[in-house]
């Protein structure tokens, strides 16, 4: 062998093991997570204090307050995982570097995190009779799947969630906000079993131009042709879609909006809507539940319903994740 040939070996071979090791050092680490933490520092806001409590109860109230109890168990399990990792992740990180409740590590508010509810607030929810049924089936979804957490190239992911995407399928998250993550990427939801994915409200004319800051005159003052029948004049346009087919830019008046904007000043149940007048009233017209990203709780109670365990359907929702358990302390 000449040294030329030889030399040429060598750094393929340098080559080689500079672009292998990483894949292999990753297939052969463990998953690269810090101990699991056994206490939420959670704040209450009705009664304005922090509580300690366990991991597991705190995922309990989060399973409780966020999904139907009525769910079948393997949705409920799925539901678990979920509400695990977001904590995990958050406690893991350091937590918030502007976190609204000094002291804490999360709320009991959807709105700042995870909504929560307390044993109480359960027996309220479901009556007494039905309480001791659905406390002992949220505690065994918890049960069965302690220490599960979901994991994406060996760390947490940020498992968001919303009630029902319509049965249009989930969106990617850099549609709705303004980043993405591998996993949070539009997937489609065929068993969705949203009982009612179409609704519809009437605001007023004056309400919506307000709320959406429009001129005066931006909107036809009526859209009433003759008492008796229906008719419904188009309000807005939509000027881009999303992957998915929901809109995201739409035109109402002369304003251009980001449909979720829209969404959050009207406080709308989701972002794929439509506006229409009829008889002098702004009729909006929404399909889904929620921000229709990551998890889809109606569409994973499908495949529930369809024999899918709690693994499957986290992996159907959130792109080429793991679900793993972590190992006991
Ligand atoms: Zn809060
Ligand atoms: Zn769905």
């Amino acid at each position: 062998m000449s040294i030329r040939r030889f030399l040429i070996g060598i750094i393929l071979l340098i080559i080689a093991l500079f672009l292998g090791l990483p894949y292999f050092s990753n297939m052969f680490s463990p998953v690269q997570i810090k101990k699991q933490q056994t206490l939420v520092k959670l704040y209450i806001h009705d009664q304005n204090k922090i509580v300690n409590i366990t991991l597991d109860d705190y995922v309990m109230g989060v399973v409780a307050a966020e999904m139907p109890a009525s769910f079948p168990l393997e949705t409920l399990k799925a539901q678990a995982v979920v509400a695990r990792t977001y904590i995990l992740k958050r406690l893991n990180s350091g937590g918030l570097l502007n976190p609204p409740h000094a002291g804490a590590d999360i709320c009991d508010d959807h709105r700042h995190g995870q909504a929560w509810i307390s044993k109480e607030e359960m027996k309220k929810r479901w009556g007494s009779l039905s309480y001791y049924y659905y406390y002992n089936k949220i505690a065994q979804a918890v049960k069965d799947t302690r220490g599960f957490v979901i994991v994406y190239k060996g760390s947490l992911i940020d498992p968001v969630y919303h009630s029902s995407c319509g049965g249009k399928g989930t969106e990617s998250a850099e549609e709705v906000w303004r980043f993405g993550e591998p996993y949070l990427v539009g997937v489609s939801c065929p068993y969705c079993s949203d009982p009612r994915p179409v609704q519809n409200s009437f605001l007023s004319v004056t309400k919506v131009s307000s709320l959406l800051s429009l001129n005066s005159g931006a909107l036809p003052a009526t859209g009433k042709l003759d008492g008796s029948t229906r008719s419904a004049v188009p309000l807005m346009k939509v000027i881009r879609y999303t992957h998915s087919g929901r809109p995201k830019e739409i035109k109402i008046g002369d304003n251009i909006y980001s449909a979720v904007t829209v969404r959050d000043l009207l406080n709308l149940r989701s972002a794929d809507f439509t506006m229409e007048l009829v008889n002098g009233e702004v009729e909006v017209t929404t399909r889904g539940y929620g921000h229709a990203v990551g998890m889809c709780q109606y569409g994973a109670k499908g495949f529930a319903d369809h024999g899918y365990s709690f693994g499957k359907i986290i992996k159907r929702y959130y792109k080429g994740v793991d679900v793993v358990k972590l190992p006991e302390r």
